[in-house]
């Protein structure tokens, strides 16, 4: 890899996905940190469904801090792993509201200090929630990282977010995320990817393997 290379395939995703954005819905900081918390081992669209009745019940970290376990888990159950998100949306907010009087953090190690809220998801808050530059690795960017050869194929989630930083320019870092998570979820899925009429074929290792 290296930074032209890295360009000339983010350009070419972009033809394909023209408006890269955040697919899940939310109206401030804390319903976004709340969304993101919740769609791990799902998918946004599971979560926009949950979200709305979520948010309503409970729309302050004050709220969610007194709500009941059981409860909060009736809102998100069809959820996968519902049992521990519901149990860390509450000490969340717990902690969002007594240690940072109801303000999301802006520093990655602040909002990792939250329960259920990891390096990924504070990435992502940093990222969406105040366009600050990160670039928050999930299974789609880890899986893009090691076809477009960013990374080898025993590399880390770490690894991997250290190698789009190194050869993405930071001022792209938001977008280049939109970009590889929607071309991962869309196109260039874990099983049966879109490999026929790709575009970005001669820049696929996983292409040259098949
Ligand atoms: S050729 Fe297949 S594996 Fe490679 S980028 Fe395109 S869809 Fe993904």
């Amino acid at each position: 890899m290296n930074k032209e290379l890295s360009t000339t395939i983010l350009s070419e995703i972009h033809k394909i996905i023209p408006e890269p954005k955040c697919e899940l819905n939310y109206s401030n900081l804390f319903e976004l940190v709340c969304a993101v918390m919740i769609s791990s081992q799902t998918t946004d669209k599971r979560v926009n469904q949950v979200t709305p009745t979520l948010f309503q019940k409970y729309p302050t970290p004050e709220k969610l801090s007194q709500a009941r376990y059981e409860d909060v888990y009736e809102c998100i159950k069809v959820l996968g792993f519902a049992k521990n998100k519901a149990k860390n949306l509450i000490s969340m907010a717990t902690t969002l509201h007594t240690v940072f009087h109801d303000v999301v953090p802006k520093t990655l190690e602040e909002l990792e200090t939250l329960s259920g809220v990891g390096r990924k998801t504070a990435s992502v808050v940093l990222a969406e929630g105040y366009k600050i530059p990160a670039m928050p690795v999930d299974t789609h960017l880890e899986r893009m990282a090691k076809r477009f050869g960013y990374v080898d194929e025993n590399a880390s989630v770490l690894e991997a977010e250290m190698a789009y930083r190194k050869y993405i320019p930071e001022e792209d870092w938001i977008t280049a995320h939109h970009l590889l998570l929607l071309f991962g979820r869309y196109h260039c899925k874990a099983i049966h990817p879109e490999c026929e009429n790709c575009t970005l074929s001669k820049y696929c290792l996983y292409n040259k393997k098949i």
